[in-house]
């Protein structure tokens, strides 16, 4: 049995044009499950047809119309006639558009507003700059292939190179503001890395983050550190596109960086950034898991760790109540009960948990003191309904930076391809890929995990 597929094209005056896009058969019987219905192959070919009759139709009928002349408005007749190839999601199109010059002034129209130097439609672009965020060159490029009747732009080069386009671009949008004010917008920085391709060096810092009213409006935002991307410019655009205006109150945390305290203030977000408590808490329970993996294998081992387990959980409870700037209180405590944990009875050297208990103490003690500046009143601040960090901006860098860029240990990168593609990676989380931006955030994740308001 077979089939024609017709398109009817539908003129001014309802008049109907059929054309034949092609032809299917199949053989008489069902034996076969592979011949139920369309396959892939033939549904690449009829859309490539379709389109390649579509556009025909659109082209014949542009090429009668006859535009004025935008300098004079005076009558344009056809000049000549050129070809453009344009790559489409259906296949590639090559269409023949006239050219017009004015009667009056001599002055030429294209009849057509494309970008210039168009060679492929939006749609495509977009897509292939959305698959390009989301997953290697490489797979897009086969990803592509595979589904869609694209026959240009499959290669991976080329790929990278239009997603690179598209990144630049996205780098140039205005931001647009929304219709409401946000009263208050918390800001979050953090940085990760990435591995250089370049000889001599060994990473990239990737800075990453977000900003957040508290109506749910959210932009992520990232830019590799020493590329072309302005960070603080970045930062400013993000806050107008989520509705900061002069009366907005900026809260901002990052991690212990200075580097990014400096970015901060540059962009504007004035006021002491606090220390994220979700750093502060990733540490505390690191403590806490090796507290309770200490040995208790004897009464005063047992009492010993007791005293150790409860110190840091009081530790824990002043540092989120503002009553901790360093931890030598729980040092000195603990340092009273850790005879107990020395080796054998002539042994000076101490267990193994009992070591690491101490090192990471130490570090514990280094970091807050380092910190000191930007710790707060966390317990208050969480009484009073206020974020006190953000476990978000560590999903954010996973999202953004390390399930595209770091997943392989193989993916090394340039300081330009990694921030351009870092621009539409944003554009993709934040919904603004191909609609300018600034649109309103969907978001991805759980505005609020645990570890963020974990007290
Ligand atoms: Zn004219």
């Amino acid at each position: 049995m077979a089939w024609i597929v017709k398109l009817v094209n539908i003129g001014a005056e309802g008049e109907a044009q059929a054309t034949d896009v092609m032809e299917i058969s199949r053989p008489d019987d069902l034996r076969n499950v592979a011949d139920l219905g369309l396959t892939l192959s033939e549904t690449k070919r009829l859309l490539a047809g379709l389109q390649h009759e579509m556009v025909a139709a659109q082209v014949r009928t542009h090429a009668v119309r006859r535009p004025t002349c935008a300098r004079c408005a005076g009558v344009c007749h056809v000049k000549d006639y050129q070809d453009h190839a344009v790559a489409t999601l259906f296949g590639r199109v090559t269409v023949r558009l006239p050219r017009f010059r004015c009667v009056a002034c001599g002055g030429i129209e294209a009849g057509v507003d494309w970008p210039s130097h168009c060679r492929s439609t939006p749609e495509l672009d977009q897509l292939q700059a959305h698959l390009c965020a989301l997953m290697t060159y490489r797979t897009a490029a086969d990803l592509l292939g595979q589904m869609f009747p694209v026959d240009t732009g499959k290669h991976h080069e080329t790929l990278r190179r239009h997603t690179l386009k598209v990144g630049e671009a996205l780098g140039e949008c205005a931001a647009i503001r929304p219709e409401t004010a946000a009263s208050a917008i918390v800001v979050t920085l953090d940085s990760t890395f990435i591995r250089s391709c370049k000889d001599g060096e060994r990473h990239l810092e990737v800075r990453v983050g977000n900003v957040e009213t508290q109506f749910g409006g959210r932009q992520v935002f990232g830019a590799v550190a020493k590329a072309d991307t302005d960070l603080q410019a970045l930062i400013r655009r993000n806050l107008d596109a989520v509705g900061r205006t002069e009366d907005t109150a900026l809260t901002a945390f990052t991690d212990g960086c200075p580097g990014l305290r400096r970015i901060l203030a540059d962009a504007g977000v004035a006021g002491p950034p606090t220390l994220d408590w979700f750093h502060i808490a990733m540490r505390l329970q690191h403590l806490k898991q090796i507290a309770n993996g200490l040995p208790a294998d004897d009464p005063a081992r047992m009492a010993g760790k007791a005293v150790i387990v409860a110190e840091v959980e009081r530790l824990h409870w002043r540092i989120w109540n503002g009553k901790a700037k360093d931890a030598q209180v729980s040092i000195d405590r603990i340092r009273a009960v850790m005879h107990h944990f020395k080796g054998e009875p002539d042994q000076r050297r101490s267990t193994a948990p009992a070591r690491k208990l101490w090192t990471a103490l130490q570090a514990l003690d280094g970091y807050l003191t380092g910190q000191s500046a930007w710790l707060v009143n966390y317990a208050e601040r969480h009484r009073a309904g206020l974020r006190v960090g953000t476990a978000i901006t560590e999903g954010t860098a996973n999202f953004l930076v390390n399930r595209r860029m770091n997943k392989s240990q193989q993916m090394r990168w340039s300081r330009r391809g990694a921030d351009l593609l870092l621009q539409v990676r944003c554009a993709v989380y934040n919904g603004t890929l191909g609609s300018g931006f600034g649109q309103k955030f969907q978001p991805a994740n759980d505005p609020y995990p645990p570890m963020a308001t974990a007290a």
